[in-house]
């Protein structure tokens, strides 16, 4: 890549955000001085020049950050979250930071202070959440490649519903030291991808120990383009059956079913498999995070940095005015929720309940991967809904998490890959969640199966 490269994603960017409103910045003065330092330096670098687009909840030095919350409207980040320092020593250009659902709570974009991203398949639509100005920025063909981050499902959502490859590495995988907290037993930063391939690229840079974060794990990073077109014959495929059934789109079904046979043409082994625990995953999730988030929120307090509001009188006051105007409505709501379940008489019977159940989760996984190597599910049970369809009902909007919170709170990895489009032309993805630290094999399999079976159309809303 060169400048003029950078120069054609940027005015690319640019010339469909008004469409689309999938970045919150652009940062041209940025790319174009990046870009013209890597392109002096001769030593070899694995993404020299490869431009990428970041979630602003992901911490960008001297850049804006807000999580797409007014409480952090103007707040510029003082440090490089270590996943974006590593991305910048291999030679990466970062262009712009992307919006999101405010503080990563949503399965829409639509919780953004800053308005919704939209979906370029059809921009009456949204491109899920939270981090769908990243999943936007990738199907729109403005950047290749975009971090994103999870908490239950932000990364492989948007993936699917954008037509997308999206990758959410196993807990510690990533770094995850700059990454705003959301709720930090189950936050992870995920990598978006045109393709697997892509993906993987970025993963071999960003991943591995850190010692800015404890929960980073000392687990060597393998090269993972290296074992991308390997031959997948044999591997065992879960299939839970017990998951295909209410609540799932007709259209989604009959696609992931297809997703399955053509898994099974390229010589996986399909095994039926059972999650008994999986139904609970949503309740689950729903008192974990939001008892983390309403800990983690606790630090926007008008004094430290951020946004302050006016015309307070005393301390208290002012506490209260800056969370009441600078928190968006679901946040408000998940901090109420999260503070419930953790006050005193509580305690007990929700949030330590949740973390039994939560255990027992993981013993599904850990069970089940004893006679297959991953397992199959559909990503999101629609495809992408309407802008303002399900804004006014947060039970609704929850239950779109419902085949990825789980993963999270295993902390296994799983991908999304598109697999069809429906009858109205919109995305269809399928999802494959892998054992403890195989991300090189769910890397590999979406590959094989995105060679095989490409989704073969784009967008409506297309850089070019
Ligand atoms: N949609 C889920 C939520 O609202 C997941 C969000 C995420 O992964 N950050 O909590």
């Amino acid at each position: 890549m060169m400048i003029e490269d950078i120069e054609r994603v940027l005015d690319s960017a640019e010339r469909l955000n008004p469409q689309l409103n999938s970045f919150l910045s652009i940062e041209r003065e940025h790319a174009l001085s990046r870009i013209e330092a890597v392109s002096a330096q001769t030593q070899p670098r694995p993404l020299l020049g490869t431009p990428i687009a970041v979630k602003d909840n992901i911490c960008t030095k001297g850049m804006q950050t807000t999580c797409g919350s007014r409480i952090l409207g103007n707040y510029k980040a003082h440090y490089d979250a270590t996943a974006v320092s590593r991305l910048n020593d291999a030679g990466a250009i970062l262009v712009g930071k992307t919006n999101m659902d405010e503080f990563a709570m949503g399965s829409s974009n639509e919780s953004s202070a800053f308005g919704p991203a939209k979906n370029p398949w059809d921009p009456e639509r949204v491109p899920g959440g939270s981090s769908g100005g990243s999943a936007v920025a990738v199907a729109s063909g403005v950047v290749r490649v975009a971090l994103g981050s999870e908490t239950g499902g932000s990364v492989r959502q948007p993936a699917a519903l954008c037509g997308i490859f999206g990758l959410k590495p196993t807990y510690g995988r990533i770094s995850r030291y700059g990454l705003v907290a959301f709720a930090s037993s189950l936050d992870a930063i995920g990598i978006f991808g045109l393709t697997s391939l892509d993906a993987a690229a970025i993963l071999s840079v960003i991943a591995g120990r850190d010692p800015l974060d404890t929960t980073s794990a000392d687990v060597p990073v393998p090269d993972y383009e290296q074992t991308i077109n390997d031959d997948i014959k044999g591997k065992r495929i879960g299939v839970p059956r017990e998951l295909f059934g209410e609540g799932l789109e007709d259209e989604v079904r009959h696609a992931v079913e297809t997703s399955i046979d053509n898994f099974r043409s390229l010589g996986a082994e399909i095994v039926d498999i059972d999650l008994p625990y999986a139904r609970y995953g949503i309740a689950v999730y729903y008192i974990i995070a939001t008892a983390e988030a309403s800990s983690n929120l606790a630090r926007y307090d008008g004094v430290r940095y951020g946004f302050r509001a006016e015309g307070q009188h005393g301390l208290r006051d002012m506490y209260m005015k800056t969370r009441e105007e600078g928190f968006g409505a679901e946040v408000k709501r998940r901090i109420v929720l999260g503070t419930y379940v953790l006050s005193s008489g509580y305690y007990d019977a929700y949030y330590s309940k949740a973390q039994k159940v939560r255990a027992l989760v993981k013993a599904d996984y850990e069970r089940a991967f004893n006679g297959c190597d991953a397992i199959l599910t559909p990503t999101s049970p629609s495809t992408a809904f309407k802008i303002g369809e399900k804004s006014d009902d947060p039970l609704a909007m929850y239950l779109n998490d419902i085949y990825t919170v789980s993963a999270n709170l295993a902390g296994v990895p799983a991908v999304s890959i598109p697999c069809g489009l429906s009858g109205n032309g919109l995305p269809i993805g399928t999802q494959l969640i892998g054992n403890f630290w195989s991300e090189a094999l769910l890397l590999n399999m979406a590959n094989v199966y995105e060679n095989n079976f490409p989704l073969g159309e784009k967008p409506l809303i297309f850089a070019e």
